[in-house]
């Protein structure tokens, strides 16, 4: 058992807040904070029965100033603007991390988060899963191993209800296939297919999306020659495996110095 966290969690009531809270409690963690909207129907209910436990006697803030109050770390599943105005209030407070899952930041958010690390330890990735870690090390040594006649493609497909896309774990999955044949990811990656004038070019990395019904994330990784088809793919069955990784993400982060980390330092991967 690693020592007891003092967490914050941000959009406490979404679906990856709850789970996260009871992630953190299951591994004996202390929630001491968390932020919601005002106007979020579970906006007043306790935070330890938001996610199936007892009571625990805290609900959530709008003010994350407040949240953070007593908080080591802090955990956000939410949306870009709100994730980045929080990184702007932990100044002063006792909060030594931030773990990100927060995914559709633009490049200038992005770079605004790089900044936020120089004073304190960031995880951000976009995806915690363990197995999706595994899969982005086997598509960085699959596209190193093969040459620009390989096709790269990647398929992904979420819950109705995802704002973005193509989704953080795909441009993950992306930058690592990228990363083995030595691009940055912003040369290589094609706009999705659409129109009369979508044909790839070689070396291109072309995405596809869908978005139906409770789908929770699917990946999946072609690399293709005019001979030969590989398929690498990943399914996550449930939130808790990303809530977990969040967790353990946290306890990994609280003992580092500020910078930007990934889930691959987290995993020493
Ligand atoms: P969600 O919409 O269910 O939850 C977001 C919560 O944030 C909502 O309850 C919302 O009311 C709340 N919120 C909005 N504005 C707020 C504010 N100003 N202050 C406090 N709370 C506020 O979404 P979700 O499915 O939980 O996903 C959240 C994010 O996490 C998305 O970007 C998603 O892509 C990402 N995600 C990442 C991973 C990963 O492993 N990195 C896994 C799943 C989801």
């Amino acid at each position: 058992m690693t020592t007891p966290l003092s967490l914050a969690i941000a959009g406490a009531a979404g679906r990856m807040g709850r789970q996260l809270i009871d992630s953190a409690l299951t591994r004996g963690h202390a929630i001491v904070g968390a932020t919601e909207r005002a106007d979020h129907p579970d906006a007043a209910c306790d935070l330890g029965v938001l996610a199936g436990h007892a009571a625990i006697g805290r609900v959530a803030q709008t003010d994350v100033r407040a949240a953070a109050a007593d908080a080591g770390v802090w955990i956000d599943f939410t949306t870009p603007d709100v994730t980045l105005s929080a990184l702007k209030a932990f100044t002063g407070t006792s909060v030594k991390a931030v773990i990100i899952g927060t995914t559709g930041f633009t490049p200038d958010q992005a770079a605004e988060i790089e900044q936020h690390a120089s004073t304190v330890a960031i995880v951000k990735a976009g995806n915690f899963s363990l197995g999706v870690a595994v899969l982005s090390a086997l598509v960085r040594q699959a596209a190193s191993a093969l040459g620009e006649e390989w096709d790269i493609d990647i398929f992904e497909a979420h819950h109705r209800h995802k704002v973005d896309a193509p989704s953080g774990t795909a441009l993950m999955l992306a930058a690592a296939a990228a990363d083995g044949r030595g691009a940055p990811l912003s040369d290589v990656q094609h706009a999705p297919y659409d129109g009369p004038d979508a044909k790839r070019a070689p070396g291109q990395i072309g995405f596809a999306s869908s978005r139906t019904g409770g789908i929770i994330g699917e990946h999946e990784v072609r690399i293709g020659s005019e001979t030969e088809l590989i398929s690498l793919k990943h399914t996550a069955l449930d939130r808790r495996v990303f809530a977990e990784g969040a967790i353990r993400a946290a306890e990994w982060a609280v003992a580092q110095p500020p910078g930007l980390y990934g889930i691959h330092d987290v995993l020493g991967m």
